[in-house]
């Protein structure tokens, strides 16, 4: 088997079947995966981890994604939008400690007031931080109007999660509506590429009913669409969503864990010079989960800046972590173990995506 591993990671060209030996890997042989995602990673954008300091702006959702906790079915969930000094407060503790950029999610919404008023908040972010901060916005599908607005007021990256490239699936997950419609959010991709944006996307890693060709299929989705960033992680249940009856199906927490890992060192692997995100669910299965994403070639962490009196509340799975944590000891812990997984922070840098700027030049 090492040796089929070997011939694969020598080719120049990787096909869906070799991906999914590679995802097949058991536990010697995806050493190797490890250790080539983490030399293709040192080689192409180097050991340089950056900050996207992550404010979760609002869980008020006009969506019902069947695996989400924070979608508008759950009639449980204590909703919050935070208000604007508090958002100030968060993106000037950003600034001040030189992260570098910042990233505003929320659930979706596209009435006037919450376009209007995230309009004006990267607005006062840009001049607040005298331009230094850059802006991401994960906040979903919105018109190509509103995602100009953004994009003209400052923003420069969006994250729109494909959340599962195959459109059968995707039906599997989502309420079979016009709100939840696998093509609009592929156009809202598309658009954010048009107006300029670097285009992040992504998967949930695990889900049940998802197979190792699914997850192929995904890693050469990202390549098909020439996707900037990456930001994928395990599906991890909540108990108030339709798809905890399917917990019985799922493999256990730390398969998901390692099938994650085995994801985001494939994707460097296939596409080495993108920005690929160690993300808050592997956390929330492994203590570790972040740094061990770093150490096989993820390169961006979004240290959570959310006032602790609405972290509980912006609840998507189970045990998610940090919730009782305030930014500083955050920051505190994050840069010991930064730096323990041989990554050195970009203080002060937005490490924008090379491959965008590339495609760029
Ligand atoms: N509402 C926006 C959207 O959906 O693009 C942004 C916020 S949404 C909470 C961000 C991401 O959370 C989604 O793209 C989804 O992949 C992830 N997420 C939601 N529920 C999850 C779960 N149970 N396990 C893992 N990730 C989850
Ligand atoms: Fe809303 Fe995003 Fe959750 Fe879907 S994943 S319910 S759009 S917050």
């Amino acid at each position: 088997m090492s040796q089929t591993v070997n011939r694969i990671l020598e080719k120049k060209r990787l096909n869906k079947s070799d991906l999914v030996s590679l995802l097949a890997t058991g536990e010697e042989e995806r050493k190797l995966v490890f250790q080539e995602a983490a030399s293709i990673k040192a080689q192409y954008v180097g050991n340089k981890v950056f900050y996207r300091g992550l404010i979760e702006f609002s869980n008020l959702c006009g969506k019902n994604c069947l695996y989400c906790g924070i979608r508008s079915g759950n009639k449980s969930a204590h909703r919050y939008e935070l208000s604007e000094d508090e958002v100030m407060q968060a993106a000037r503790y950003a600034w001040e400690n030189r992260f570098g950029s910042l990233v505003i999610q929320a659930g979706e919404r596209s009435g006037a007031n919450f376009v209007g008023r995230i309009e004006r908040l990267v607005g006062r972010i840009k001049d607040m931080s005298k331009g230094e901060l850059g802006i991401t916005l994960s906040l979903g599908e919105q018109s190509e109007q509103t995602y100009r607005r953004w994009f003209d007021a400052g923003a420069h990256r969006y994250l729109l999660r494909i959340e599962v490239s195959n459109p059968e699936l995707y039906h599997r997950y989502h309420p079979r509506n016009k709100t939840h419609d696998y093509q609009a959010r592929l156009n809202s991709l598309y658009l954010l590429r048009k107006l300029g944006y670097q285009v992040g996307s992504g998967v949930m890693i695990g889900l049940p009913f998802q197979t190792l060709e699914d997850l192929a299929e995904d890693l050469l989705f990202f390549k098909k669409h020439d996707i900037d960033m990456v930001g994928m992680g395990p599906y991890i249940e909540h108990e108030n969503t339709p798809m905890y009856r399917y917990r019985d199906k799922l493999i256990p927490k730390t398969e998901r864990f390692i099938l994650s890992l085995k994801m985001v060192a494939v994707l460097r692997i296939l596409m080495k010079d993108i920005n690929i995100a160690a993300t808050t669910a592997m956390q929330a299965i492994d203590p570790m989960g972040r740094e061990k994403s770093i150490k096989v070639g993820a390169n961006i962490i979004m240290p959570n800046l959310t006032p602790s009196l609405y972290r509980e509340d912006y609840l998507l799975y189970e045990d998610k972590p940090c919730t009782d944590e305030d930014a500083e000891e955050c920051k505190r812990c994050l840069e010991a173990r930064i730096h323990m997984a041989g990554g050195e922070i970009g203080y002060g840098e937005w490490g924008d995506s090379k491959h965008f700027k590339k495609r760029r030049k």
